[in-house]
């Protein structure tokens, strides 16, 4: 005798659900698609929950009675069904669901709804709003709100029923939190080609965490095996340019793990400077900077950074080593870089006597204003003139930048390293800060007008930087930095002559208190 066994497969029996194409803006989460979906059909979470839920998950009659489920994980969800009512492939639904975008982000990701008040104003939502690593708007640049502007509570990150009664509201205090999408002629927010890289950037970052912490823990296993060390790195930079810093991070880390494999190419998307701690060099203060004839402030600190520093507040003694940095990248800049344009530089220092922030004045020799405007921001000095004057008691910009950062170091490696990487990164900044402000000199010579805004802050100034090693003798301390970028060429073909002189002159002379 044989059994027939039927299994039963029927599907729900199709109602006809409204929905609107243009209501979907891709790249968007299933927390805005289920309250859009609501919105046009006027149905209760108990009704999508019915629509929506698998019946394969066990638990359907439970939670179609008294739907409270997460939005950021897929499992409860039937892909098919829902692809079908959004009329869209089923790979795009499953990225409306966190878990599904980014499988690790469990305990990185909030519960709780983040949302852009100007996304959700035209009823655009993205899953990565819920990773508590993304604080503002990548299309907005708008801090995230995690709590109801008007009653101050937290909303759930979940498909429940208070939440669809009224969609769009704070479920407390009823707040419209999408006034765009309740006129006849709603404007959606579609992200836009460029807003679609953005989000998309933030993306491939947030990917990058998760495989920096299996770097990290694939280091922490080598620890074990070999002896090797710890793998930390910068953060982004405020400056948005996202993809150079996953470029230098993931170079990082083929570096690490193909260390070994000589044979194993990479796509250089940056260039790496490796530094391995050695000996320390000694310091050479021979230089031509008239700014350090003083018997200044200076030198006593490279003489002091030699002696004894144990018990001294641990800021000092990395503000003085970084110090030393600094004037040993002045006196580089001053003798190979500045080079045929010293008698530009001191010419304009000395023509302009006055505080200049916030001025417009005539543009002149591009090379002079770079260093200018450079020294100005590092040392925190708003007069040209004073640059050469009276040495400076400290360097604003520098202390700050300095006191603005926690050591990159684990806390019980050596003074000595700690210093050493802080000085490496410290260098780096400083160095492309330089180019940054050479480039824009470029331009403003260009435009014939120099606008004195301090637009430049050292210190939020940031590299990127990588630190691996263990500190001891077979493991030293790395120092992964990005290699700074070319000098603008044309800052080199400028003739340094007298005829270049007269015209520097000419234009300083228009420029006048
Ligand atoms: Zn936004
Ligand atoms: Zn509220
Ligand atoms: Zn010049």
């Amino acid at each position: 005798m044989t059994v027939r066994i039927i299994l039963d497969t029927v599907r729900p029996p199709e109602t006809s659900w409204c929905w609107r194409n243009d209501w979907y803006s891709g790249m968007c989460s299933a927390y805005a698609l289920v309250l859009k979906f609501g919105m046009l059909n006027a149905v209760s979470g108990k009704e999508i929950a019915k629509a929506f839920i698998s019946r394969k998950c066990g638990i359907k009659s439970e939670t179609c009675a008294n739907p409270n489920v997460d939005l950021r994980d897929a499992r409860l969800f039937d892909i098919e069904i829902m692809a079908e009512a959004f009329r869209i492939p089923p790979r795009e639904v499953r990225a409306t669901f966190l878990f599904e975008l980014l499988p690790k982000s469990g305990t990185k990701s909030s519960e709780h709804l983040r949302w852009c008040e100007a996304c959700m104003a035209r009823g655009f939502h993205t899953p990565i709003f819920q990773m508590t690593l993304v604080s503002a708007c990548p299309i907005h640049q708008m801090a995230l709100r995690t709590f109801c502007r008007w009653c101050g509570q937290s909303i759930p990150y979940r498909l429940r029923q208070d939440l669809l009664a009224m969609p769009f509201c704070c479920p407390h205090c009823k707040a419209d939190m999408a006034p765009g999408l309740r006129d006849a002629r709603a404007s959606v927010l579609v992200p836009r080609p460029r807003e679609r890289i953005a989000l998309g950037e933030t993306v491939a970052f947030l990917r990058l965490e998760e495989e920096t912490v299996l770097a990290k823990m694939e280091m922490e296993r080598r620890v074990q095996q070999y002896g090797q060390g710890e793998l930390i790195f910068s953060r982004p930079s405020a400056d948005g340019r996202m993809s150079r810093y996953i470029g230098f991070v993931s170079q990082v880390i083929d570096h690490l793990r193909f260390a070994k494999v000589k044979a194993q190419a990479t796509l250089a998307m940056e260039a790496l400077e490796r530094a391995e701690r050695g000996m320390p060099a000694a310091a050479h203060p021979d230089d031509e900077d008239p700014a350090l004839q003083y018997p200044s402030w200076g030198n006593q600190i490279e003489h002091m950074s030699n002696s004894e520093t144990v018990g001294e507040p641990r800021g000092e003694a990395e503000m003085r080593s970084v110090t030393t940095v600094y004037q040993a990248v002045r006196r580089h800049l001053w003798k190979h870089v500045i080079r045929r344009h010293r008698r530009c530089v001191i010419a304009a220092a000395r023509h302009l006597w006055w505080r200049t922030d916030e001025e417009t004045t005539a543009s002149f020799c591009p090379v002079a204003e770079a260093y200018i405007r450079w020294r100005m921001s590092w040392e925190g000095c708003g007069t040209p003139r004073y640059l050469f004057g009276a040495p400076r008691r400290a360097f604003y910009g520098v202390l700050g930048w300095v006191s603005s950062r926690p050591s990159p170091c684990p806390s019980h490696w050596s003074r000595p390293t700690q210093h050493w990487v802080i000085d490496h990164i410290f260098a780096n900044a400083c160095v492309e800060s330089f180019r940054e402000r050479l480039a824009d000199a470029m331009e403003n010579d260009a435009k014939g007008t120099i606008h004195w805004k301090g637009a430049f802050r050292p210190v939020r100034y940031d590299t990127y930087w990588a630190v691996t090693g263990s500190d001891v003798q077979g493991d030293p301390t790395v120092v992964y930095l990005r290699c700074p970028m070319p000098h603008p060429a044309a800052a080199y073909g400028l003739p340094g002559g007298r005829q270049h002189r007269k015209t520097h002159l000419a234009q300083l002379a228009t420029i006048v208190r």
